[in-house]
């Protein structure tokens, strides 16, 4: 990636705002010290918009938002910018915004999100973007470019009468349902850190079952479908113990992560709502909300009803 740098050292005009940047990262190691001359080629381009250099220069990594404003959502721009990001070594996330935008966190080197920004400023065929507002940010670490804002599978809350009460949060992947066993419950209420004991998977098709067991019975308490987030790939983010993803559910809605707190098996985990517009501090939906979703029934009436 180095070698498309490379190009622009035959330029070369050197600059009091080059020479100044040279001194404020003496201390910065290795590859970062390759960036200066980057800096004293570029220097042409801070006629236009001095920050931008001074902030893209070097090899450090540089980080944005972005947002894309136009005809640009419905046209194929989330999958366009995954597949350029990825040619180009740039991690992150695009999503489709509720004003018609689009919004992108990009981070890598610092040519490689300048080409992207043009990118941006193009898109797909079928695009017609109007402006393109940048913004630097801190480098946040993502291991991947994904798209957000998309359905992962579905997910499913099963209450469950058997030697004890518990629910049981069960979340689609790779053709199987992973599940954890949830004694108290999920919350809404950000403050509340949830006991998750990971289970074995259950099959898609037990999604929906709801019924008396041999032992107790089973309601369905909440079902929709969800979005994987955070900085690293699921299943990875699972398997590294540290897995954020958005439910959208008839109940349960909005950010959450599940937490590895021990190695199993069974390995531990915290449940845990995510500050955001669908948490509900001092809540408790398992008692507001206790009825099936399939049937209006509560786990107490269908076990009282015996079917
Ligand atoms: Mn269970």
């Amino acid at each position: 990636m180095y070698g498309r740098l490379g190009q622009n050292l035959a330029a070369g005009s050197r600059s009091i705002k080059a020479h100044g940047l040279r001194s404020s990262r003496a201390g910065v190691a290795g590859p970062a010290r390759r960036g200066h001359e980057l800096a004293v080629s570029r220097a042409p381009a801070m006629d236009s918009c001095q920050n931008r250099v001074v902030v893209s220069s070097g090899l450090r990594p540089r980080a944005i938002r972005a947002v894309v404003a136009g005809t640009v959502q419905g046209v194929g721009f989330r999958d366009a910018i995954r597949r350029r990001a990825e040619g180009l070594d740039v991690l992150g996330w695009v999503r489709n915004a509720g004003d018609g935008s689009v919004a992108v966190h990009a981070e890598g080197p610092p040519a490689a999100i300048e080409a992207l920004i043009d990118f941006l400023h193009r898109g797909p065929a079928g695009a017609a973007v109007e402006e393109v507002s940048v913004d630097d940010v801190p480098i946040e670490g993502h291991e991947q470019f994904a798209v957000r804002g998309v359905s992962a599978g579905v997910f499913v809350v099963q209450q469950h009468a058997a030697s004890t009460r518990h629910f049981d949060l069960r979340l689609e992947l790779g053709g199987a349902m992973r599940s954890w066993a949830v004694p108290k419950g999920p919350s809404l209420d950000p403050s509340a850190k949830r006991l998750a004991i990971q289970v074995a998977d259950h099959a898609i098709d037990h999604n929906a079952f709801e019924g008396p067991t041999e032992h107790g019975g089973v309601v369905v308490w909440d079902r929709g479908h969800y979005e994987q987030g955070g900085r690293v790939a699921w299943p990875a983010a699972l398997e590294r113990g540290h897995a954020v993803f958005v439910l959208h559910g008839e109940k349960l809605g909005g950010g959450f992560v599940l937490q590895r707190t021990r190695p199993g098996p069974p390995s531990q985990w915290l449940l845990l709502k995510r500050r955001d517009d669908e948490a509900r501090p001092g809540s408790d939906i398992v008692a507001e909300q206790p009825a099936s979703v399939l049937s209006g029934r509560t786990l107490d009436e269908l076990l009282r009803e015996g079917r």
